[in-house]
């Protein structure tokens, strides 16, 4: 679990640091790229600066030369103005633009003092000038026109201008060569960049789509992980719910208990529902609700006893939930109207149905837990069902063990057990007890006539007036054969005798059908022991009760003798 963990986490953040290094990598390219763009922008931009400065020295040097030829015309057609007009006033002009020239040679100079070709053209002109100079210095209205140095001038300037012409070409074509890669790198810088801006732009987004579905994932696992603790507290809490219920069905000694432990642990199963548990009765007639549990205030609470067949679950012998709009036809086993919804699930052990349980939900959240705990609720009811039998079996196998089969009394052991019992109670009470020991009379002869059947038959109907003679707290035994022993506390002398007497007349009065139109008649005699004045053990009580009885017969049967050895016999 731990390594899943610390795998996924080292996944995670082998994710987190490619992506760090990516965004690295990808921020160091745009400054590079930046900066490449940069130098290169500044570079074109110095390129192109250069180009038009060369351009605006051509010029300057074109401007410079196109001076010196208009002084050597202005030299020429002042000097020709003098010698027509002979005025000295053309003549000082002459001079005065020749000085100009020379002026300007020297500003020429130095603008081509970087060209070698146009230093040596520029020789040849100062040396044309030179001349020029020397004639104009002694020129008189004699002299002639210096045209050779003229001349030479002119074809001097003219070689300069051609050669600053041919300059000025090639620097325009390289500064607009430079204009074009200027502003084609300008185009390249600015796309390049709305290309970074968009690569840039599609990784964030991506990144920020990325991060947005891993957030989601994260999300959803939470929730799934809170889903299944949530599940995992719940069975928990539902084992723990099982093991209470197991513990405390086991421990209870009769169905009741069991009835109100199931009730208790249904109720903290489903919590917030109603329910009860109802169980068929011995006839199987009727079903009766044995214990309930209140969770809600929905409508619709069980009636008390109920047939069978007023339950849907009972009748199809399955579970069955009656909800809204799946099915509308309801159990009848309720007070006043039927709920909106609920669930009948029979209740049974080694095949037998032995009840059934009902659960009013009040909403669909509680339906939805009932639906959600059906295993355990399926598990709940096979405890409560297995428990029931189990008791019901033990009772039955108990009553077996401490009571006669044909008569249904308490056996000869268990009186014995009993007699001890109220003994000690009695003496611990300073009470006294009586003991009836009772014999049918001629009952040999009774089964000689009728047959044994009739005499079993007059057994349980002796039996029966027995058990209706006396009081609850009575234990009324058969001893053995068609003899009775009758234990009954807190019984004073005058009370039991009249007990006794009144369960003689009972028997007398006795009319068993024995066949078609057809009773028997039986009497019954009986000794009667005290306790204490009659013995202060068992054995004792029951010797005198005994010799009563062995009394009443010897004295003509169908009577009652408290037999005391300080006293005679009763009649
Ligand atoms: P007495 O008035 O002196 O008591 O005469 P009795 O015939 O009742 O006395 P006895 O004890 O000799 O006879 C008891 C008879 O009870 C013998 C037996 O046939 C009969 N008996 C004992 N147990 C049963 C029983 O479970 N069913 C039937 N039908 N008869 C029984
Ligand atoms: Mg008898
Ligand atoms: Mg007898």
């Amino acid at each position: 679990m731990s390594d899943s963990k610390s795998n996924v986490r080292s996944g995670r953040f082998a994710g987190v640091d490619s992506t760090v290094a990516l965004i690295c990598a990808i921020g160091l390219c745009a400054f590079l790229f930046l900066v490449g763009a940069g130098w290169a922008v500044y570079g074109n931009t110095r390129s192109l600066t250069n180009a038009a400065n060369w351009v605006e020295h051509t010029q300057e040097v074109l401007t410079a030369l196109r001076r010196v030829s208009l002084l050597v015309e202005r030299i020429e057609y002042r000097s020709s103005l003098y010698l027509s007009t002979k005025n000295e006033e053309q003549l000082a002009r002459a001079r005065a633009s020749e000085n100009q020239l020379e002026t300007t040679l020297v500003h020429v100079k130095f603008l081509v003092s970087d060209n070698a070709q146009q230093l040596a053209a520029l020789g040849r002109l100062e040396t044309c000038t030179h001349q020029l100079s020397v004639s104009m210095a002694g020129f008189t209205l004699q002299s002639p026109m210096p045209a050779d140095a003229l001349k030479e001038c002119y074809e001097a300037t003219g070689v300069m201008l051609d050669q600053e012409q041919w300059l000025l070409d090639q620097r325009s074509k390289g500064s607009e060569r430079s204009n074009v890669l200027f502003l084609s790198s300008q185009f390249a810088f600015v796309g390049l960049c709305l290309l970074a801006l968009v690569a840039l732009f599609i990784f964030l987004v991506r990144d920020a789509l990325r991060r947005s579905k891993t957030e989601q994932d994260i999300a959803n696992a939470n929730t799934k992980l809170a889903e299944t603790v949530r599940a995992l507290e719940d069975r928990a809490s539902e084992t723990q719910l099982m093991t209470t219920a197991r513990d405390e069905l086991q421990l209870c000694q009769s169905v009741d208990q069991v009835y109100v432990a199931a009730a208790r642990s249904l109720g903290l199963l489903l919590e917030g529902t109603n329910g009860s548990l109802s169980m068929i009765n011995n006839s199987r007639h009727v079903v009766e609700v044995v214990s309930t549990w209140q969770g809600n205030d929905a409508a619709g609470t069980a009636i008390d006893f109920h047939p069978l067949d007023a339950c849907c679950g009972l009748r199809s012998g399955q579970s069955r939930w009656r909800t809204p709009g799946v099915s509308e036809i309801h159990c009848t086993h309720f007070k006043g109207d039927p709920p909106e919804r609920y669930l009948c699930k029979p209740i049974s052990a080694h095949g037998n149905t032995l009840g059934v349980l009902c659960v009013v939900c009040a909403n669909d959240a509680q339906e939805a837990l009932v639906n959600a705990r059906v295993d355990a609720l399926r598990q709940m009811l096979q405890l409560t069902g297995m428990a029931v039998a189990t008791l019901n079996l033990r009772m039955k196998l108990e009553n077996q063990s401490i009571r006669d089969h044909l008569t249904g009394l308490f056996n000869r052991h268990f009186m014995q057990i009993s007699l001890e019992r109220e003994i000690s109670r009695a003496s611990r009470r300073r009470q006294t007890l009586a003991v009836f020991m009772l014999d049918l009379d001629h009952f040999k002869v009774f089964n000689d006539t009728f047959g044994h059947a009739a005499g079993d038959a007059v057994l349980k109907a002796a039996a029966e007036v027995f058990v209706s003679s006396v009081r609850a707290e009575d234990v009324a035994c058969r001893y053995g054969g068609e003899e009775f022993t009758i234990i009954l506390p807190d019984m004073s002398p005058e009370i039991a005798m009249q007990r006794a007497e009144s369960i003689r007349r009972a028997v007398e009065r006795l009319r068993v059908p024995i066949g078609r139109d057809q009773t028997a008649e039986v009497t019954v005699s009986i000794g009667i022991a005290m306790y204490p004045a009659d013995g202060e053990t068992g054995d004792a009580l029951l010797h005198r009760a005994d010799l009563g009885l062995y009394a009443a017969k010897r004295q003509g049967r169908n009577r009652v003798i408290a037999q005391r050895e300080d006293q005679p016999s009763l009649a």
